[in-house]
């Protein structure tokens, strides 16, 4: 089998990697093994445009929203699903502190937050004592639908193998990659936290970081907002809720913990004023790295060998946007932002 480029992995970038390049009208095919715990299959799927205690704009949020905000909306259109929606997200303060600096931020960021006036509005559903401000517009990628639909749309196209990548498979050629009975190009590893292990991008400075979430049933909790106390509350399906997370630098494994369930459930019970019932624990690791830039791009050695990964806590954000970059740079040789290309870690990867 002869076809341009050799994908590996169908998380958010995989698919929008494979997306990107079916516009171009490239020839690829996807190997992804469909592990049930990846990233961008626990992830909530929040785009939150700000960030930290400061609340402050997250690294290139204005062009990001204009770029993706129409993308999901294209491919939610062609998969024939509702790929993205735009919500509000309700601050409540954990502080006075945090309630002074929100309002001292309102009247920087006029475009964002805000401080609605009726601070009362959700006291038959929540416990707050300090009041709470509102960041929009927010969105919600609706990662349980398109990850699947993405896929069938691949089986169908004879584009995906479901199947694990073995490495020392992979061999370079004069004409570039062969695996197996696939020739390529170029191959691009979008496989998450395994690029990590990988011997040719095991130097980019990964940071892996592990998270979990509780998925709720709250019949009476609106699914209108995105609600926000210390975690994270949002409605991914009907009825359904998803809690979270934790953000863990340390860890031995990548398994749901007690404490996190019993941290989680005790912040439910003070918050929240209605019945609620926790149906599942999740947990993945996040394929984070030092710099909290995405890694893009291909080995300064092996230039028919790329990666797009490196999306820590924002796949939904980054991974549209820096996979049009990677396939403008596949077809028109087009730069690659620089904050984004892995050339700016040559040195280290040519170790
Ligand atoms: C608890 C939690 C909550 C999060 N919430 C959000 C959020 O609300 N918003 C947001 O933007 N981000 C969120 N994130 C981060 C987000 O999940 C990641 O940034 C994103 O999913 C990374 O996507 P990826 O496609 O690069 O990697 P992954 O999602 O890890 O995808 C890798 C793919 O490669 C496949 N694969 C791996 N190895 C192999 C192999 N050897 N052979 C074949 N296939 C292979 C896997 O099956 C998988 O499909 C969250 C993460 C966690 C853990």
């Amino acid at each position: 089998m002869v076809v341009e480029y050799l994908i590996i992995g169908q998380g958010i970038s995989g698919t929008w990697l494979s997306y990107h390049l079916q516009k171009a009208n490239k020839s690829f095919i996807v190997i992804d093994n469909d592990q049930p715990n990846s990233a961008s299959r626990i992830a909530a799927g929040i785009i939150n445009p700000v960030t930290g205690r400061r609340i402050v704009k997250t690294w290139m949020i204005d062009e990001l929203l204009t770029f993706l905000v129409p993308a999901y909306e294209e491919l939610g259109n062609e998969l024939g699903i509702k790929a993205i929606e735009k919500k509000s997200l309700i601050d409540f303060h954990p502080t006075p502190q945090m309630k002074i600096a929100f309002d001292e931020r309102v009247k920087e960021n006029t475009d964002l937050l805000f401080h609605p006036k009726d601070q009362r509005q959700y006291q038959n559903i929540f416990n707050y004592d300090f009041g709470f401000g509102k960041v929009d517009p927010c969105y919600i990628v609706n990662l349980k639908e398109i990850l699947p639909a993405w896929r069938k749309k691949l089986l169908s196209n004879n584009q995906l193998l479901e199947e694990d990548f073995e490495t020392p498979e992979l061999k370079q050629t004069d004409a570039g990659i062969s695996y197996k009975n696939i020739k390529a190009e170029k191959i691009i590893f979008c496989d998450g936290i395994q690029s990590s292990q990988n011997p040719l991008f095991k130097n980019l400075p990964f940071a892996l970081n592990k998270g979990e979430a509780l998925l709720i049933e709250a019949p009476d909790i609106p699914s209108t907002h995105i609600f926000k106390k210390g975690m994270m509350l949002t409605s991914i399906q009907k009825d359904l809720f998803w809690i979270g997370s934790n953000y863990l630098w340390e860890f031995s494994d990548d398994q749901p913990t007690e404490q996190f369930r019993k941290q989680t459930e005790l912040l439910l019970r003070s918050w929240l004023k209605m019945p609620f019932k926790i149906v599942d624990h999740k947990a993945s690791v996040r394929p984070a790295n030092i710099e909290r830039r995405p890694f893009v791009g291909f080995h300064p050695t092996y230039k028919n060998i790329g990666i797009l990964n490196g999306m820590g806590t924002k796949g939904c954000s980054l991974a549209p946007f820096f996979a049009k970059q990677l396939t403008d740079n596949l077809t028109n040789k087009d730069q690659i932002l620089s904050e984004a290309d892995i050339s700016r870690f040559s040195k280290i990867l040519m170790r």
